[in-house]
């Protein structure tokens, strides 16, 4: 692609996510500094500004950017924060994540996604991300608890085990609902209480799978 016409799309692209809604200045700084053509396969890579998701490795799917704009702006990062992440893919939103808190954490059960993941952190001198591979219904109890979680592929009920690894006033985002249905996507905040629970918008993501995959 020429530089003049990537450097158009990437404007066009931070303005999509401004009208659409995304106010927060240091979302917006983190989706305008991370370069999503990193994340796509070579063959999307003209169309990685457009608003919209794109296929990856493995039958999955890098999110929309809104989506992910609008998920990191939900989940209120603070610099000290941190975050779990379960559904790594291309990496895109855990890198976006990294820009705002102190460490992530994200987990993956395709081990290839993990691998190229990993790479792609490498290469672009990200330093505070740690690539899981394993099962996200399980988290990573070793590491937890931690302060925001973010399910980036949606379940019909929300992980207990996630639940418990998330920080007394920790924050998480996921989207719940049935396989290629209708999903929700839903803020928890835990309390001294309890849970309390938000609901967001309609959002359509592949679905969270147990177990580590079999295949790459
Ligand atoms: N956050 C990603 C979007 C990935 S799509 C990005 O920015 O590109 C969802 C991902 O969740 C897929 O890669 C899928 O393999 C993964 N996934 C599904 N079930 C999982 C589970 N139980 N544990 C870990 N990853 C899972």
């Amino acid at each position: 692609m020429r530089a003049s016409q990537e450097k158009n799309d990437r404007m066009e692209f931070l303005l999509t996510l401004r009208k659409r809604g995304i106010g927060d200045a240091a979302v917006l700084r983190a989706m305008e500094e991370v370069p999503r053509d990193y994340f796509v396969p070579p063959a999307q890579a003209e169309a990685a500004y457009q608003d919209q998701a794109l296929p990856i490795a493995c039958g999955q799917t890098i999110s929309q950017p809104y989506v992910v704009a609008y998920m990191t702006e939900h989940l209120n990062v603070r610099p000290h924060d941190r975050v779990l992440e379960i559904g790594t893919g291309s990496g895109y939103q855990a890198a976006i994540l990294a820009k705002l808190a102190r460490e992530v954490v994200t987990i993956e059960r395709y081990r290839t996604l993990a691998e190229t993941a990993r790479k792609r952190f490498d290469q672009l001198g990200i330093l505070n991300i740690e690539v899981v591979t394993g099962d996200g219904f399980a988290g990573a109890p070793k590491l937890a608890p931690f302060d925001r979680i973010i399910v980036t592929a949606a379940a019909e009920e929300i992980p207990q085990a996630l639940v418990e690894q998330l920080a007394e006033d920790g924050v998480m985002v996921l989207p719940l609902g049935p396989h290629g249905g209708p999903q929700q996507l839903v803020k928890l905040t835990k309390t001294g209480e309890g849970l309390t629970r938000e609901d967001l918008i309609a959002v359509r993501f592949v679905p969270l799978l147990p177990g580590q995959a079999q295949e790459l």
